[in-house]
C-alpha cells in the first residue's frame, strides 16, 4: 500500500526521480568510501603484521648469533681463567680455548689482552699476532667499568687482517684479585646484518635498522657506508625506540625523510635494537591503485545514474504534459471551451458520491437559453455559435470556487456543479449567471426582452441519500425547475421548494 502511494508520487512529479536518483548517487558512494576507508585500515593493520613478524625474525636471528658468539667468549674466558690449560702447548692450548664456531663465516679474530691491552692470545695464529687494543671502545670500558658485562663496540675496520667493517664483543678479565687483567674481544664482520637484511622481502621504500642504545646505527638497508657508524641519538624519532622494549609507531625517517610505519624491537638483553619500517607509499601502494579504479568506477556509475534520471524524468514530464492536454482535449467542449458531456457525467458522479461520504450539499444549475432557435434562425449558426460561447463565458465568470464546475449538457444547454454550496449559494450563483447573460446585451429579436437571456432550474442534494438515490435524479430535479422557468416566462431562476425528496421527484 505504502509502496503503490510512493511509485504514485513518483508518477506524478519527475522531478522525485532525479531527487531519488541523487539521493541513490550519493548512498553509493558514501557506501563506497566507507568499504575504501575500510580497505585501507586492513591494508595499515596487515602492515604493521607484516612489520612486527619481521623484526621479530630478525630480533631472534641476531639475539642467537649474538649468543653463539658469547658463548664461545664466555669458553675463552673459562680456559684463560683455567691454569692447567694456560700450560698446555699454544698449539693445542689454540684448540681447547676456540672451538670452531669462530671459524663461522662472519666471525673474525677472537684475543685475549692482558691489562695492558697487549694481545697474548690470537684465535687465527699462535704465537699471537703482536699489537695493542688499549686505544679500542671495547677495551677502555672494560678497562674503566667493572659491570660492563658483554660490550657490543662501534664500528670499525680491524687493525690486523684487511676484512670489513666489523664490530667487536668484549668481556673483562679479572685475575684472582679481581683486579681487571685484560679482555677477551671477538669481531663479527656488518656483512652478517647486511645480508640479513637485504635476504628479507622489504617493499621498495622500507627500511631496516640495526641500533645501538646509544643511538649508533650498525647496519641499515637500503644500504649507504656513510650511515654505518652515525648515531641517531638526536632525532626525535629516536626517542620512542628507548622508551620501550617493543612497539611501533609512524614517523618521518631521520636519514632519507620516508614516511614509514616503524616496528622495533630489542634484542634480549643486547644493547641493541632492531627497527623495520614499512614505506605508508608501500602498504597504501595497492590500496591506492584499487581506489583509483573502484572510485572511478563508483563515480562513472553515478554520473550515468544521475544523467539517466535527469533524462528521463525530462522525457516523463514531457509525456505527462502531453497526456494533460490530450485529457484537457477529450474534456473540454471545442466550441465553448467548458467540460464536454462525457466529463460533467463523471464529475457529476464524482461530486455525488463526495457530497453523500461527507455529507455535503451539491448543488445542481441547468442553464438553458430562451428562445435560441429564434436566434439561430434570425442571426446565423455562427452568431449562434458565438453567443452560446459569451454564455459559457458568463458561465465560468461567475463560479469561482475550487470544486465547481460546468459542463455542456447538449445543444445549448449547460450544467453546473457547485460541490459544498446550499440552495441559497445556488440560487445567488443561479442570478449571477442569468444577470451576466443579460448584461452582454446580445440582441434577440424573437425574445420579448429583445435580449439574449438565459433560464435556470436549481436544485440541491443535501448529502443524505437514501437508498436507490442517483445523481441523475438531481439533474432530473434541476431540469424540472427550469421547465419550470421557461413556463414561467423565462429570463428566469426558480429553486426546488425544499430540501429534496429526491425519490419522490
Ligand atoms: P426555449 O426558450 O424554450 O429553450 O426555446 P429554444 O428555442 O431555445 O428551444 P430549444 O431549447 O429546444 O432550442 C434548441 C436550439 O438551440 C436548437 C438549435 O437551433 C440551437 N442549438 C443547439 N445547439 C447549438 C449549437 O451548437 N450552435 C448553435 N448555433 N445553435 C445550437
Ligand atoms: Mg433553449
Ligand atoms: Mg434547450
Amino acid at each position: 500500500m505504502a509502496l503503490t502511494k510512493l511509485a504514485g508520487a513518483f508518477l506524478a512529479r519527475p522531478t522525485l526521480f532525479i531527487v531519488g536518483a541523487i539521493a541513490a548517487a550519493v548512498t553509493l558512494a558514501c557506501i563506497t568510501a566507507v568499504a575504501l576507508y575500510e580497505m585501507r585500515l586492513d591494508a595499515f593493520a596487515r602492515a604493521r603484521d607484516a612489520a612486527d613478524n619481521l623484526s621479530l625474525i630478525l630480533q631472534r636471528d641476531i639475539e642467537r648469533n649474538i649468543e653463539v658468539y658469547e658463548l664461545s667468549i664466555q669458553a675463552a674466558i673459562d680456559g684463560v681463567n683455567d691454569p692447567a690449560i694456560l700450560r698446555l702447548p699454544p698449539q693445542i692450548r689454540q684448540r681447547v680455548l676456540f672451538d670452531r664456531s669462530t671459524n663461522a663465516k662472519d666471525m673474525g679474530s677472537l684475543l685475549v689482552t692482558n691489562s695492558a691491552g697487549d694481545v697474548v692470545i690470537d684465535s687465527q695464529s699462535a704465537p699471537p699476532r703482536k699489537f695493542n687494543l688499549s686505544d679500542r671502545d671495547y677495551f677502555r670500558i672494560q678497562q674503566q667499568s667493572a659491570d660492563v658485562g658483554l660490550f657490543i663496540s662501534k664500528p670499525f675496520s680491524p687493525k690486523l687482517a684487511k676484512t670489513d667493517t666489523s664490530i667487536g664483543l668484549s668481556q673483562r678479565l679479572v685475575d684472582s684479585q679481581g683486579q681487571f687483567a685484560g679482555i677477551v674481544v671477538g669481531t663479527l664482520r656488518l656483512n652478517y646484518f647486511h645480508r640479513l637484511f637485504e635476504g628479507m622481502t622489504l617493499g621498495d621504500h622500507g627500511s631496516l635498522t640495526l641500533l645501538r642504545t646509544d643511538g649508533t646505527i650498525l647496519m641499515r638497508r637500503p644500504y649507504n657506508q656513510g650511515d654505518i657508524g652515525q648515531s641517531i641519538a638526536g632525532v626525535p624519532s629516536f626517542k620512542p625506540l628507548i622508551q620501550a622494549d617493543r612497539g611501533s609507531y609512524i614517523g618521518i625517517a631521520a636519514l632519507d625523510g620516508a614516511r614509514r610505519l616503524y616496528s622495533f624491537k630489542h634484542i634480549g638483553k643486547y644493547p641493541l635494537i632492531v627497527v623495520v619500517g614499512l614505506a605508508t607509499e608501500d602498504i597504501y601502494a595497492e590500496w591506492k591503485r584499487r581506489a583509483w579504479a573502484i572510485g572511478s568506477a563508483v563515480a562513472a556509475l553515478d554520473f550515468l545514474i544521475v544523467v539517466m534520471s535527469v533524462l528521463f524524468a525530462k522525457q516523463f514530464r514531457k509525456r505527462l504534459k502531453m497526456e494533460k492536454r490530450l485529457h484537457l482535449l477529450a474534456n473540454t467542449d471545442s466550441l465553448t471551451g467548458v467540460g464536454t458531456r462525457r466529463y460533467l457525467d463523471s464529475a457529476l458522479d464524482v461530486e455525488w458520491r463526495r457530497a453523500s461520504r461527507n455529507k455535503q450539499n451539491l448543488s445542481v444549475l441547468m442553464v438553458d437559453a430562451d428562445y435560441f432557435k429564434s436566434f439561430n434562425d434570425h442571426y446565423g449558426h455562427a452568431t449562434g455559435d458565438r453567443a452560446l460561447r459569451a454564455i459559457a463565458r458568463c458561465i465560468i465568470d461567475s463560479i469561482r470556487r475550487p470544486g465547481d464546475f460546468v459542463g455542456r449538457y447538449g445543444g445549448e444547454e449547460f450544467c453546473v456543479l457547485l460541490p459544498n454550496t446550499d440552495l441559497q449559494g445556488a440560487v445567488q450563483v443561479a442570478e449571477k449567471i442569468r444577470s451576466a447573460v443579460l448584461a452582454t446585451n446580445k440582441e434577440n429579436f424573437g425574445s420579448p426582452t429583445g435580449r439574449l437571456s438565459v433560464s435556470i432550474g436549481v436544485a440541491v442534494f443535501d448529502g443524505n441519500a437514501m437508498p436507490g438515490d442517483t445523481a441523475d435524479q438531481l439533474v432530473h430535479m434541476a431540469d424540472q425547475r427550469l421547465y419550470e422557468a421557461k413556463a414561467a416566462g423565462r429570463n428566469t431562476v426558480i429553486p426546488q421548494q425544499e430540501l429534496p425528496q429526491l425519490a419522490v421527484v
